[in-house]
């Protein structure tokens, strides 16, 4: 079946009635980036840049960044490649950054970790931008943001740490593009605000699923209901995807749901058209895409949105997916 899959990696990434979609990679590790069929995606849609920081004994220099980021960089080429700034605390812990909290995932995560360590986050940008020199291809990603002010200040240090290089290097850089993650609830009642502000925006669904349903995304005594088809993660998923939409501000997907048959059928028929996913379910995605007709999948959306339980939402696209052979 794979090779069946692996057959169609080079046709376009359409549906069969020809609407056309961004399908991009999600990365971590920079070996993962040799495995990866870089001429057959769009780009990197988000690289975790944790994992670098993860793996050594302390914080990465800014030279030892500049370099994983060239690399990065340099593979995607006329591509865009998102890099989201660090984002540990919850359950991605660094060996020599110890955070003690009795709620890690409601604590000192992501964004919010690094505005109050401002040193950590400006020698993360200044590592990005001049990385970018040569290919021009970066945007930066946050991670975790839950307000407004987060993003003002992100903002005001990825200009400073921009100006800093210029200065010092005595050039004029490209500007990055600058995006938020959707992942916590506050944001969803957030976006034209965050519209006027960045350039873009990426749907973590699975840190959205974990704080929309208060489900511990790796705590197996609830595991069973952490379910990022549960009706009210896709009605939130509809109504972003609307107002996204209303506002022209440029969004996708990053969370595993954009990985899953199911999730994508249902997020292309709410109208997301940009997915990036783990590249190991890429040619499988492309090929179920290029099968199925988006005016079927209308009519499979409105089925699903009434649902109650996931149950009945595999059921209903179960379905669907067995008229279709
Ligand atoms: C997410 O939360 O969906 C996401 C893509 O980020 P991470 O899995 O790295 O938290
Ligand atoms: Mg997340």
């Amino acid at each position: 079946l794979n090779a069946r899959y692996q057959q169609e990696i080079g046709l376009p990434s359409q549906s069969k009635c020809g609407e056309r979609f961004k399908f991009m990679v999600n990365s971590g590790l920079a070996i993962e980036l040799e495995y990866t069929n870089a001429q057959y995606t769009d780009g990197v849609g988000l690289y975790r840049t944790e994992f670098p920081f993860i793996i050594r004994s302390q914080f990465p220099t800014e030279q030892e960044q500049i370099e994983l980021y060239q690399k990065v960089l340099a593979s995607y080429p006329a591509k865009t490649v998102v890099m989201r700034t660090l984002d540990v605390g919850g359950d991605k812990a660094l060996p020599y950054f110890s955070i003690i909290e009795e709620n890690p995932f409601l604590g000192w995560r992501g964004i919010r970790l690094t505005l109050d360590h401002p040193e950590i986050f400006l020698v993360q940008i200044r590592a990005m931008v001049k990385a970018n020199i040569e290919h021009q291809n970066l945007h930066i990603l946050l991670p975790m943001v839950s307000d407004l002010a987060e993003v003002d200040e992100a903002i005001r240090l990825i200009r400073q740490a921009c100006f800093e290089v210029s200065d010092e290097l005595g050039v004029s850089l490209p500007k990055p593009k600058i995006g938020v993650m959707i992942e916590v609830p506050s944001v969803l009642y957030l976006l034209p605000e965050l519209a006027a502000k960045v350039d873009f925006c990426s749907v973590g669904t699975n840190d959205l699923t974990q704080y929309l349903l208060a489900v511990d995304r790796n705590n197996a005594r609830v595991a069973n209901l952490y379910d990022a088809l549960h009706p009210a993660v896709l009605r939130a998923l509809f109504q972003l995807g609307q107002q996204a939409q209303a506002l022209k501000f440029p969004i996708s997907i990053c969370g595993e749901l954009g990985g899953e048959p199911a999730g994508v059928l249902l997020l292309a028929a709410m109208g997301f058209r940009r997915f990036s996913m783990n590249s190991s379910n890429l040619a499988r995605i492309k090929w179920l895409l290029r099968r199925v007709e988006l005016a079927d999948l209308a009519l499979l959306l409105p089925e699903v949105l009434c649902c109650h339980s996931p149950k009945q939402v595999r059921l209903q696209v179960q379905r669907f997916l067995e008229q279709k052979q």
